[in-house]
């Protein structure tokens, strides 16, 4: 049957049995996130258009071809948002942040959205989870991103991960570099992609973020162009002591980190420190997060000068990795099944309505027999069953079952919860095994 209707192309539905991992994952990472004392924001799913121009780059990949941009019907130019740091950024500014402290740590978690070409690791609708430190230009805080970002993968099972790592100066800096990049390309130009020679023409630092093998050789220095020219022997004193500063504070932390001289990062708005992490065997789309110092974005907003600094990991692709080398545990054990006879069907709700405010109960809405129940009890993968007899009810009693070893016992009213702690903590010993 031909179904009428399917998830848009490029999103997808995450259904129980999938669900848990993610659950797991984002627990994990609030629980890294607020143990180094960043606090949750919560900005909308759209924004004006203008925002991300503004602070993306007009010329960007993500402004130019992937955003989903929309008319409301009051006419206002809106878009749904492709990342979160020029959201933050302005709910910064909106709400005077400023005023309320010098540095602000901050962290978000959401659904990102970008009219890419739909791969394995590439949706039309991802989830991000990024932080930001606002506020201060020091290379500490670089520092303490990447450390965050390192213990977040850290904690989701991805161990001895190297940190590729550069410098994107000021932008002037980046001006020079871009000029010398299109030199230094300028012969090759008519081996280049359609897109890197728009590129090369518009902003000659994005024909580094390639995919094309061919490409990727000629900036391995492999095409007869010779070394690519590297954008950290032109930075000024400043950045250069940055960088150097970074470097070794990653270092007195033993982060692994590498010098990635091809590291650009997609978004124009960044300064000085970049950042990635990616994981080869995830094929095209590897990076699994990144980030970086953005020191001229807030201003880009109107705002006055404020440096910035943060990242953000998309977890399709964590969920993808965690899922493929078994990083997630086995989601919790079952609860509690209700079996009620026919004198006691009246009385399975009302004690399930009771035990749920302790345990995961459940229990047959329908009214079948006792073996339906037994066997949804078993399917439902509950650890217990609850027997409800109409006998043991009159005298006060229900029996329970542990399923996995049969060990049953009948038990007061009064002493229930006892009794399922014991049974669900797994001290099953004191039970009488008839
Ligand atoms: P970016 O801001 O482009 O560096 O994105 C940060 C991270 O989000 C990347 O490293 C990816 O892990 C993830 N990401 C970006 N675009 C997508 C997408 N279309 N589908 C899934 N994940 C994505």
């Amino acid at each position: 049957m031909a179904l009428k209707h399917q998830a848009p192309r490029g999103t997808r539905d995450l259904l129980p049995g999938e669900i848990e991992r993610w659950q797991w994952a984002e627990a994990r990472a609030r629980d890294v996130l607020e143990h180094y004392g960043y606090r949750e924001i919560r900005t909308p799913i759209f924004e004006e258009v203008e925002l991300f121009a503004r602070t993306s780059g007009e010329a960007s990949e993500v402004v130019q071809k992937e955003m989903y941009r929309f008319t409301d019907l009051g006419e206002r130019e809106l878009a749904l948002r492709p990342e979160g740091t020029a959201s933050v950024c302005r709910a910064y500014l909106q709400h005077g942040m400023a005023s309320l402290g010098r540095i602000h740590r901050l962290w978000y978690l959401g659904p990102m959205f970008r009219y890419g070409r739909p791969q394995k690791g590439r949706y039309r609708q991802f989830w991000q989870v990024g932080a930001e430190i606002i506020g201060t230009p020091a290379p500490g805080a670089d520092v303490e991103m990447i450390a965050l970002f390192v213990d977040l993968f850290d904690a989701w099972g991805f161990k001895d991960l190297t940190v590729a790592i550069n410098s994107l100066g000021m932008p002037e800096t980046r001006a020079r570099y871009a000029e010398k990049l299109r030199a230094w390309l300028a012969p090759a130009r008519e081996q280049l992609s359609a897109d890197s020679r728009q590129r090369l023409e518009v902003n000659p630092l994005r024909v580094l973020d390639t995919k094309d093998p061919d490409e990727l050789k000629l900036l391995g220095g492999e095409g007869g162009l010779g070394p690519l020219p590297h954008l950290i022997d032109l930075l000024d004193a400043e950045s250069r002591e940055h960088f150097d500063a970074v470097r070794a504070g990653l270092t007195a932390l033993g982060i692994a980190h590498e010098i990635d001289h091809g590291l650009v990062r997609g978004l124009d708005y960044y300064t000085r420190t970049a950042f990635e992490v990616h994981d080869r065997s995830l094929g095209a789309q590897s990076a699994l997060g990144g980030g970086g110092r953005y020191d001229g974005l807030i201003e880009a907003l109107g705002g006055p000068p404020t440096p910035g600094v943060g990242f953000s990991i998309g977890l399709d692709r964590v969920l993808l990795m965690v899922e493929e080398k078994g990083f997630a545990p086995e989601p919790p054990a079952g609860g509690i099944y209700i079996v009620a006879m026919e004198g006691t069907r009246l009385v399975a709700p009302m004690l399930a309505r009771a035990l749920r405010q302790v345990y995961t109960v459940d229990y047959d809405l329908e009214g079948r027999g006792v073996n339906a129940q037994m066997k949804a009890a078993g399917k439902g993968g509950a650890r217990a069953v609850m027997l409800l007899g109409d006998d043991e009810w009159q005298r006060g009693e229900v029996v329970l079952k542990e399923l996995k070893t049969g060990a049953q016992q009948t038990v007061p009213l009064d002493g229930i919860v006892e009794a399922l702690d014991r049974m669900l903590m797994g001290t099953t010993s004191e039970m009488e095994i008839p």
